[in-house]
Formats: C-alpha cells, sequence, structure tokens
C-alpha cells in the first residue's frame, strides 16, 4: 500500500452540486422562500419544473412526481398496461433483467407480468434479437432502460415496438441528456422515442434532486392526464372517476431541480469530459470500457474485468487509495429471490457475467481534474 495515497482526501462515488458555495446559497434561498411561501406540494415550483423538463423533451408533456419508481408504475399504467390501467393481468413487459429493481417491480404493480430479456454479448445493454425471442401473443409493452447513461438502443427498440404493435416505454433515469440516432439518421433525446418516459431525480441520477423526485413525459396529452389524475388519488377537478394514489411532488424538490435544470446542460458536458478523459487514459488498460457514444450521458462510468475476483481486487486497491467505487448490479434481477420465481429455468449468461466484473468508478459534475488524474492512475497501477 502507498502511504502517500492513503493520506490523500477521499474521492466519494457521490459529491452534491451543494459542496459549491455559490451553488449551497442559491438552493438555500430558493428553500427559504418556498418555506415562507406556504406552498409545500403541487404548486408553482412543480409547474415550472414541468415547462422547463418539457423543453428538454422536445416539448413532450411532462408530469412531476415523487420518485422515478412512481413514474413507472405511472408510465404503465396511465398507457393501460396491467389490471392497474385497465388492462390485463395476462400484459406482459419485456424488460432488462441486468438494471434497476423498480423496473420489475413497476411491472408487477400495475398487475403485469415481466418478461426479462438478457443483454447483448459485450453490452450492458439488451439488443432486438433478445426482444424478438421475448415476443409473445401477450406482450404488451417494451420497457427500454438507458443504462449507465447510454440510450444508443433505444431508437431501434422503437422502430421495433411499432412494427409489432407494442408500446414503448423509455426509462430514463440514468440518461436524461443522451441522445440516440435512428435508422434514418435523425438523433433525439432519450425519453422521446417511446410512448412515455420515466424519469428519476434520486440525488445521484444527472439531475439530481436533495430526495426523492421523479416525472413522466408522454407524447399523446391524453395519457400526461391520466399521469395527473393517478399521481393525486384519482381527483379531476374534485370528481373522482377513478382512483390514484399519492405520488405527488414537493415545492421544495422542485425548487431545488430548477436551480440544477439551469446548469443541466454544463453539468452533461462536465460528465462527457470527464468519460473522454478516462477513456484515453485507459485505452489498451485490460479492463473492458464501456460504449463510448456520442450522446451517452455518462451517469456512471462502468469497467469490465475478466473475473470477479479481478474486480475485487481492483475495488479494493481502489479503496486503499481513498477511491470510492460501487457495483451496479451484484445480481440481476431474474436472480433475486423476489423475483426468482418469474423466470424458471431462463439463464441469462451475460446479466449473470457483468454482476459479477462491473465495477462503477466515481464520475460526477463536481470531480475536480487533479481527482480525476487520481482515479486514472491508481486505475492504471491496478490493473497493471
Ligand atoms: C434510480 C432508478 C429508478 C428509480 O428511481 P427512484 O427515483 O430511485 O425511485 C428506476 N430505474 C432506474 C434504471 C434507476 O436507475
Amino acid at each position: 500500500m502507498n502511504a502517500g495515497a492513503t493520506q490523500a482526501a477521499a474521492i466519494p462515488f457521490f459529491r452534491p452540486d451543494a459542496s459549491d458555495p455559490a451553488l449551497a446559497e442559491r438552493m438555500t434561498q430558493v428553500c427559504g422562500d418556498i418555506l415562507r411561501s406556504g406552498v409545500y406540494v403541487l404548486g408553482p415550483q412543480v409547474q415550472a419544473l414541468e415547462v422547463g423538463l418539457s423543453a428538454l423533451l422536445e416539448g413532450r408533456e411532462v408530469v412531476a412526481v415523487n420518485s422515478g419508481s412512481d413514474a413507472l408504475v405511472l408510465s404503465l399504467a396511465a398507457l393501460g398496461v396491467g389490471t392497474l390501467g385497465g388492462g390485463s393481468a395476462d400484459d406482459e413487459v419485456i424488460l432488462p433483467s441486468y438494471t434497476f429493481v423498480a423496473c420489475a417491480e413497476a411491472v408487477l404493480a400495475v398487475g403485469a407480468r415481466p418478461v426479462f430479456v438478457d443483454c447483448a454479448a459485450g453490452s450492458f445493454l439488451p439488443g432486438l434479437p433478445a426482444h424478438r425471442q421475448a415476443l409473445g401473443p401477450r406482450t404488451r409493452a417494451v420497457l427500454a432502460v438507458g443504462l449507465f447513461g447510454d440510450a444508443s438502443h433505444i431508437p431501434a427498440l422503437a422502430d421495433f415496438c411499432q412494427a409489432h404493435g407494442l408500446l414503448l416505454i423509455e426509462d430514463i433515469a440514468q440518461c436524461l441528456g443522451a441522445t440516440g440516432t435512428g435508422a434514418d439518421g435523425t438523433t433525439r433525446q432519450a425519453g422521446t422515442w417511446g410512448d412515455a418516459c420515466a424519469m428519476s431525480f434520486y440525488p445521484t441520477k444527472t439531475l439530481g434532486a436533495a430526495g426523492d423526485a421523479g416525472a413522466l413525459a408522454f407524447a399523446d396529452g391524453r395519457h400526461a392526464q391520466q399521469a395527473r389524475r393517478l399521481r393525486n388519488h384519482g381527483h379531476d377537478a374534485g370528481v373522482h372517476h377513478g382512483l390514484g394514489r399519492n405520488s405527488r411532488m414537493d415545492e421544495l424538490q422542485a425548487g431545488l431541480l430548477r436551480v440544477a435544470l439551469e446548469r443541466f446542460p454544463l453539468a452533461l458536458a462536465r460528465r462527457r469530459q470527464i468519460a473522454q478523459a478516462y477513456i484515453s487514459a485507459w485505452d489498451g488498460a485490460p479492463a473492458r470500457l464501456p460504449r463510448n457514444d456520442a450522446g451517452h450521458a455518462w451517469n456512471y462510468f462502468v469497467l469490465r474485468f475478466e473475473s470477479k475476483a479481478r474486480r475485487e481486487a481492483v475495488a479494493a486497491e481502489l479503496a486503499a487509495q481513498a477511491i470510492a467505487t460501487q457495483v451496479y448490479y451484484r445480481q440481476p434481477l431474474h436472480q433475486h429471490p423476489a423475483l426468482v420465481a418469474l423466470q424458471g429455468s431462463k439463464n441469462f449468461p451475460f446479466s449473470e457475467s457483468l454482476a459479477e466484473c462491473s465495477l462503477a468508478l466515481p464520475l460526477y459534475p463536481a470531480l475536480r481534474d487533479d481527482e480525476v488524474q487520481r482515479v486514472v492512475e491508481a486505475v492504471l497501477r491496478s490493473t497493471a
């Protein structure tokens, strides 16, 4: 162990924007104004945030909610998938096995059936062949996840869904700000390819709140209207033609997110700059680099190693140099005890291997150049 390195200040896996004193002051001021206003839930801040997010999503109507998890539930329900949305208990939704558990939870919560697909070889994302294989007479929708910030597979899935009459829900919790390019060469924002998209503003996402928050956006305003009802107990001008739940967003989170949204282009540019620094430094290193797509939003920078032992060794060496890492995800969804019964005997070898061999490194706008350099050198040493 290197004594000099251990004395260096720790590089956390995540550091909030409020670590910048000027930003912290701005955020404190916004919170003070909201506290004094006495309007705390679904007020002017939430409305203004919806307008700001709509501009980011090419004019799609946005509905702000309390979390990305509820955004997923409400997107499926508003589109009529599963019993909660007025669909059938036999409705099937195709989703990746290698993703966050909220994706499977949402499908189950609306009373539909999750059908998992494996990643493509050498990728964190599932490809078209896996979707073709999972397609059946009961398939209603595809849930496409822009894992780690990479939305490059979503345009092809949009074509696939259109060809087969399926709904497309984009989970852009990790890829808000990313773009994808269609077969005809058009480049569009992640979240604008499907019928609906779900966003999360959990603090570590590309647009982070200071707590839980999320949002949905829809291609069709009628679905947005349905989501507005569902997020607030089914209220429609005081009348309940249907019921819903409480998925409302707080004014404090909305106000803080408006501050984050102002500097979102800068934050995204900084993420891309750090990712390019990592990629150029580690090109040719024994670890496998993530796909370097121009539209990548770089929520997480995830390396792959040849074995679990190697991954654990690198993580331990970085920890010894006070550099935090994370594993997303230690188990693919189909192997969790809570979900294993859904898939029977199917195997998803690429997802299973990624869970053992992937390692996420610090990457966030507040990461300084000297810290990027320390991470670069530490990884080079540990993989030498
Ligand atoms: C974070 C995340 C969610 C859930 O968002 P919350 O705001 O934490 O509820 C859903 N899907 C993916 C892929 C995520 O990364």
